[in-house]
C-alpha cells in the first residue's frame, strides 16, 4: 500500500483526489491537508461518507506523523513550490498538479529532490486524452506548421494562459520542421491582445466561462485546408487515472519528471 497525502484537499480537485485514492486498492489515504474546512471529515468533504480522518492545516507535522510516502499537491502556484520544498524535506516524493509553475520554479524543485534522492512528478495535465491530444498537436506541427490554440477553462482559474497551453506551444514549437508565416506588414490589434498571447510564436488564446471545465482546441492550417484537435474534460475525474498512474510511477523514480506523457 502506498501511503498518500493530499494538499489542497478541500479544494475542487483535492476532494476528487480523496475520493480517488481512498478507492484505489493500492493506496491509503493517510493525511488531507488545507488552509480551509480545518477539522472538517475529508470523506465527507469527498463524497459525504465520513472517513473519520480530518482536514489539517499543518503539512509538514502531517507528513512526519503519518508516514507519508506520497504528497499529491492540488493548491495554487504561490504554494506548490514550498509545499514540494517541504515533502522534500520529509523523504516524501511529491505529485504536483498545480499549474502556473515556472521553468526557474521546475529548476529548483529538481534541485531539491535531487539533493534529497527522490522521485517527484509535475505535470500540467493528468487526463490522458490532453496528453494525446499534445501528442498529435506535436505530429500535426511537422506538416502544417502554422497553429492557434484556443483554451477554455472554468472562470475561477487563476493562470492564463493554461499549463496545457504553453506545454502544448512548447511541443508544437520543437515538432516543426519549417517555420510559421510571419504576420502581414500593417498588421493592427485594434484591441490589445485580439490576437492572443504568443508562446513558441504559436498564439494562445484563453477562454473563461462559468460552466467549462477544462477544454483545448489547437487549430492548424495550411493551403487550402484546417485540421482541429480538441480535448474535452467535462469532469475533475478526467483526471484521476493520471493522477493514481503518477503516485504508482513516482514511488520507482528517482528524479524530477515534468509531464504525464513521460509516464505512459
Ligand atoms: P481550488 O481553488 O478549488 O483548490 C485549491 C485548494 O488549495 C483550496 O482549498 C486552498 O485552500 C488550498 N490551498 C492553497 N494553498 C494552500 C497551502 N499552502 N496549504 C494548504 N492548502 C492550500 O482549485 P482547483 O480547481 O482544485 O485547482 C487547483 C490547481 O490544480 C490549480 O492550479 C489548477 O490549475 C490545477 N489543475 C490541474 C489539473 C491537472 O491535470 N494538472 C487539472 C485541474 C486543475
Amino acid at each position: 500500500m502506498i501511503r498518500v497525502a493530499v494538499v489542497g484537499a478541500a479544494g475542487r480537485m483535492g476532494r476528487e483526489v480523496l475520493r480517488a485514492v481512498g478507492e484505489a486498492p493500492d493506496m491509503a489515504l493517510v493525511a488531507a491537508v488545507d488552509r480551509v474546512e480545518i477539522g472538517a471529515d475529508a470523506g465527507a468533504l469527498a463524497d459525504g461518507k465520513p472517513s473519520g480522518l480530518p482536514i489539517v492545516a499543518d503539512l509538514r507535522a502531517a507528513l512526519r506523523e503519518t508516514g507519508a510516502q506520497a504528497l499529491v499537491d492540488f493548491t495554487v502556484p504561490a504554494s506548490a513550490l514550498a509545499n514540494l520544498r517541504i515533502a522534500a524535506e520529509c523523504g516524501v516524493r511529491p505529485v504536483v498538479g498545480t499549474t502556473g509553475l515556472t521553468e526557474a520554479d521546475l529548476g529548483q524543485a529538481a534541485e531539491w529532490l535531487r539533493d534529497a534522492g527522490l522521485g517527484g512528478v509535475v505535470a500540467p495535465n493528468f487526463a490522458i486524452g490532453a496528453v494525446l491530444m499534445m501528442r498529435f498537436a506535436a505530429q500535426a506541427a511537422r506538416y502544417l506548421p502554422d497553429a492557434e490554440i484556443i483554451e477554455l477553462h472554468h472562470e475561477r482559474k487563476l493562470d492564463s494562459p493554461s499549463g496545457t497551453a504553453l506545454a502544448t506551444a512548447r511541443a508544437i514549437a520543437e515538432a516543426r520542421v519549417e517555420p510559421p508565416l510571419p504576420a502581414p506588414d500593417g498588421t493592427v490589434e485594434k484591441a490589445p491582445g485580439a490576437r492572443g498571447a504568443v508562446a513558441g510564436d504559436v498564439h494562445i488564446h484563453s477562454v473563461r466561462l462559468p460552466g467549462l471545465v477544462a477544454h483545448q482546441e489547437v487549430l492548424f492550417g495550411g493551403p487550402g485546408q484546417t485540421l482541429s484537435i480538441r480535448h474535452d474534460s467535462t469532469d475533475r475525474r478526467s483526471f484521476m487515472p493520471g493522477v493514481l498512474l503518477a503516485v504508482r510511477k513516482v514511488m520507482e523514480l528517482n528524479e524530477l519528471v515534468v509531464g504525464l506523457d513521460r509516464l505512459l
